[in-house]
């Protein structure tokens, strides 16, 4: 058996703490852009309180993977659970209501709002984050609250992309790529709100494109090759193998730096 399958076979659980609930799982999910088959059963879970990275070379999956799980696109064949229910084809307003937060790639925000409308356009759930409280994160976006959206830099617009969701009280919360196109400063603010989510009691699902960064801060790690998951266990041990790294998600680790693989930090 090969490193990879064993890496696969002996974690078929992707390393879970198996003592905390799973807030969402896929299970063997199919799925398609016409007549493409993009997805071939893909399974992943997130256990409350975890933070989750899915990984994988340009065009693995990663976003389908999301766009599946939130309802997006189209679920083929196989089960999406969320928060205790199955949320297999429900349309996508429904699984947020339920208490799923997602950020898509490429920071989706109203350019002609203020950042306060763009904050206050979803309708806020009762819970932990406040306006005073996301405020409190992104101090930023406190100071700019009064600016359009539009004339804010990328990480800001990232912040605020971000911090929509968020006062929507979700209880998961799947990120897609937060790290693209931002300064090395901006990533690092942006990894210490994802922990900061982590900190308050949320579940994230978080993918990346930037290997060291995204293994710096998950608990386990997911990696995707052509629609399927190569890779399910600690993201520390993961790190820790630099060959494995390589082999899984090499060109990816390359495009943002492998010289940066001495930075590739276990978990804390
Ligand atoms: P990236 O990091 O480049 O965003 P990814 O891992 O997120 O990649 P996906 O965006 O999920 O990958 O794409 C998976 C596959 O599906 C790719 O082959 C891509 O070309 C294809 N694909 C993505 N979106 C569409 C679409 N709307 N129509 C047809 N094919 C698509």
């Amino acid at each position: 058996m090969s490193a990879l399958a064993t890496s696969i076979e002996s974690r078929r659980d992707g390393g879970a703490a198996c003592d905390r609930p799973a807030v969402l799982e896929a299970r063997d999910v199919h799925a398609f852009y016409g007549k493409s088959h993009i997805l071939h059963g893909v399974s992943l879970r997130v256990n409350e309180g975890e933070i989750v990275t899915v990984l994988g070379r340009n065009g693995a999956g990663k976003t389908t993977t999301l766009r599946a799980l939130m309802g997006l696109t189209a679920v083929r064949d196989g089960r999406v659970h969320m928060l205790g229910h199955d949320v297999t084809r429900w349309p996508a307003f429904r699984i947020a209501r339920l208490g799923v937060g997602y950020v898509p790639e490429g920071r989706k925000i109203f350019g002609n709002l203020t950042v306060l409308e763009n904050l206050v356009v979803p309708q806020a759930r009762p819970g932990p984050w406040t306006l005073d409280r996301v405020f409190g994160l992104f101090p930023r976006l406190g100071e700019r609250r009064g600016q359009l959206g539009r004339q804010l830099s990328g990480g800001e617009q990232e912040m605020l992309s971000i911090a929509r969701p968020l006062l929507l009280n979700p209880r998961v919360m799947l990120l897609d790529e937060p790290s693209q196109g931002l300064a090395p400063l901006i990533v690092q603010e942006v990894m210490q709100v994802v922990r900061a989510m982590r900190d308050e009691g949320l579940s994230v699902l978080l993918v990346e494109q930037n290997v060291p960064l995204a293994l710096g801060i998950a608990d386990r790690a997911y990696v995707l090759d052509d629609g399927k998951v190569v890779y399910a266990g600690s993201a520390g041990e993961l790190a820790a193998n630099r060959e494995l790294v390589d082999k899984l998600a090499g060109a990816t680790a390359e495009s943002k730096g492998s010289s940066s693989h001495a930075s590739v930090a276990p978990a804390s």
